[in-house]
């Protein structure tokens, strides 16, 4: 079974609904999200979990060191999720107690920690220590969209550079209108687009680049696409398409 067939089977066999035997429609609304995001990112609990990366914290060397990695897995996507988990408790607090007197607070960390824990996810699985291009509909698209991999390239890359602050560049599959396009976010969770669903992403915080880099975002950036791993996008890719065609 490859990792496609083995995500999609086991969220259905998690949600009972193989063995029910269910139409496929229904089982489709009910799992799209579920179904659709390839990492483990809460527990069987439903309580938010730090996924470990997939290679040893030295593997992206020279172009992401050893000690970024470990402050920024352990640290700071650590402190998203636990975050995330305190917020989500104190709104479901709320709503039973009935006391919205810190609503504004809490789903602000909602959105803060929710968009950081997600974002930082995908940004792991983006990068890898094996060299990669994009293939299959990820390279089609790419064509369609931008014309070739270098003019993405090019265009991502001064999105990025150009986030003001803290923040991300993202490639995002747009559902509405079936194609790619790319986005910044500030901080995590600003200037986002609603319905765009991110397949690769670029961590601009200084946390993420700054040990080595300094003030050189450019040239982390440059770095960054050694070690993309395009596989990764593609098969993100491959499940939105699963879904929205
Ligand atoms: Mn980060």
């Amino acid at each position: 079974m490859d990792k496609r067939t083995f995500i999609k089977t086991s969220a259905l066999a998690g949600a009972g609904l193989l063995a029910a035997g269910q139409g496929k429609a229904s089982a489709r609304s009910f799992l799209a999200m579920k179904d659709l995001f390839p990492d483990k990112l809460v527990n069987d609990q439903g309580v938010y979990i730090l996924p470990p990366l997939d290679y040893p914290y030295n593997a992206l060397e020279p172009h992401i060191d050893e000690q970024t990695l470990h402050i920024h897995h352990d640290k700071h996507h650590a402190g998203y999720v636990r975050g995330l988990n305190k917020a989500t408790q104190a709104l479901a607090d709320a709503v039973e107690k009935e006391d919205f007197a810190l609503v504004k607070h809490w789903e602000r960390q909602l959105a803060f920690t929710g968009a950081g824990h997600f974002l930082h996810s995908i940004y792991w699985k983006n990068m890898s220590p094996h060299q990669s291009t994009p293939s299959g509909d990820l390279k089609k698209y790419i064509t369609r969209d931008f014309g070739s991999l270098d003019k993405l390239v090019t265009y991502f890359s001064a999105a990025t550079k150009s986030v003001e602050g803290s923040g991300w560049g993202i490639l995002a599959w747009q559902p509405v209108a079936g194609k790619l396009v790319v986005l910044q976010a500030e901080k995590h969770q600003n200037l986002s687009q609603w319905l765009s669903i991110p397949i690769l992403v670029c961590d601009v915080w200084e946390h993420a680049y700054y040990l080595k880099y300094q003030n050189k975002r450019a040239e982390y950036i440059r770095n960054f696409f050694d070690v993309v791993n395009w596989d990764d996008v593609g098969e993100r890719l491959d499940l939105l398409l699963g879904r929205t065609k």
